[in-house]
């Protein structure tokens, strides 16, 4: 590993916090594994108690499991919430969510070591709380972003505790199982700001530290169930088959037809099936498919949407099957407030680091948290714009500028700069 003679002992200290949280799930190439409510992320979500608690912060877990690192430096005042999300996808990389979360809590002991030093007249006006919100893959349990639509109230909190996953298993009982889940709600938020790696490749591209997000894509998820009928491989004759998997897989090709259709301005794809009975000799009877539309342009994303559903008719045809459309969950291009991307930009400028406007293609907690409270997102560069895999990487300069940027964009925002 390099060493890095030029960092300062809190930028070197939080360097290290990093790679000791990256142990947590840690995988054979570099990864992690932390899929939400596992042991894992537990015994992650123990260990950052551990860190809030060890610099004076109050630390509570939600009714939904968000884990809440509170500070009140002005008793009775709404809190500025800054944090993102320690779980992983399956295989996943270091950065993703716990990044975030960590530069949090970082910049928020930072900001509480300047309060205590400046007395009665340099205190804030509003509180700090670190937040590791519950869920936001949606790998295990569906939809994604749970912790933070159950905070904001786009999803009802029993809807996410009887979710289950795959093996049966409940939110709720995941919850309980890792210790996560109290009576609480949450603090009151006045201001909201998150920082997360791009995912992308157009920071590094153009050698950019900060990106100042300003909206985010639209997407619409879908799960289609394909149905079937079970029947063996060798004797069915052709003309009988209803192959779910083949309807599925025509699926999946008509979702990367759209994408090339409209080069560029729409992502599409499919990245979970889960096939039945899923057996050498069996034609499968039923097929479970998540498949996603994501563009920037609402009016790309709708007709994408109109085509992709023309196509079904065609494909049960072809194929012989059915499909049902089952859950779906879909979001529109939102703006960040401009008075936050102002404040960003503004702040990235006195810090003297590079920054630019980005859109969001991946959903992100802040996409909820914009719709309640000014909500500022910040992103720092992926390396080769690697994410969700084990080779995702962010340098150790620019996690640390990134610290430094959302630690002076808290501590303007706790100090009440975008109050009217
Ligand atoms: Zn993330």
């Amino acid at each position: 590993m390099t060493t890095h003679s030029t960092f300062s002992a809190r930028d070197a200290a939080f360097v290290r916090d990093f790679h000791t949280m990256s142990e947590f799930g840690a995988t054979e190439n570099g990864g992690v594994d932390r899929q939400a409510a596992s042991v894992p992320d537990g015994q992650q979500r123990q260990w950052l108690t551990g860190l809030l608690e060890a610099n004076g912060f109050t630390v509570r877990f939600d009714r939904a499991g968000n884990q809440w690192g509170l500070y009140e430096a002005v008793p009775g005042a709404p809190f500025v919430v800054v944090g993102s999300h320690m779980d992983s996808q399956p295989t996943a990389g270091r950065y993703d969510g716990a990044y975030g979360v960590l530069a949090a809590a970082h910049a928020a002991f930072r900001l509480v070591e300047q309060w205590a030093a400046a007395g009665d007249a340099g205190q804030p006006r509003f509180n700090i709380a670190v937040v590791n919100w519950f869920n936001e893959e949606g790998s295990r349990f569906k939809p994604s972003m749970m912790g933070s639509s159950v905070y904001t109230g786009k999803l009802a909190l029993e809807t996410a505790l009887d979710t289950t996953d795959t093996q049966g298993i409940s939110v709720r009982e995941a919850l309980d199982s890792i210790g996560c889940r109290d009576d609480y709600d949450g603090p009151a938020a006045a201001y909201c700001a998150e920082i997360h790696i791009e995912q992308g490749r157009s920071m590094e591209r153009e050698g950019i530290t900060i990106g100042l997000v300003q909206s985010s894509w639209a997407a619409n998820k879908y799960e289609f169930v394909v149905h079937g009928e079970q029947a063996h491989t060798g004797s069915t004759v052709i003309a009988d088959r209803k192959d779910a998997l083949l309807g599925a897989a025509m699926l999946v090709v008509a979702a990367r037809e759209l994408a090339d259709r409209f080069s560029g301005a729409l992502h599409t794809s499919v990245g979970e099936l889960t096939v039945y009975p899923n057996s050498p000799v069996v034609v499968p009877s039923r097929v479970n498919l998540l498949l996603d539309l994501r563009s920037p342009d609402e009016a790309v994303l709708a007709q994408a949407d109109a085509l992709l559903h023309g196509r079904i008719p065609e494909i049960e045809r072809a194929a012989n099957i059915t499909v049902e459309r089952s859950r779906s969950h879909s979001w529109p291009v939102t703006p960040y407030p401009t008075e936050g991307v102002e404040l960003a930009a503004k702040v990235a400028a006195d810090l003297g680091l590079s920054s630019k406007l980005v859109m969001t293609l991946a959903g992100h907690d802040s996409i909820n948290m914009k719709d309640l409270v000014p909500t500022v997102m910040l992103f720092v560069p992926s390396v080769d714009g690697i994410s969700h895999n084990e080779h995702e990487y962010t340098t150790d300069e620019d996690i640390v500028a990134g610290l430094a940027m959302l630690t002076e964009v808290v501590n303007r925002l706790c100090n009440g700069v975008l109050e009217g």
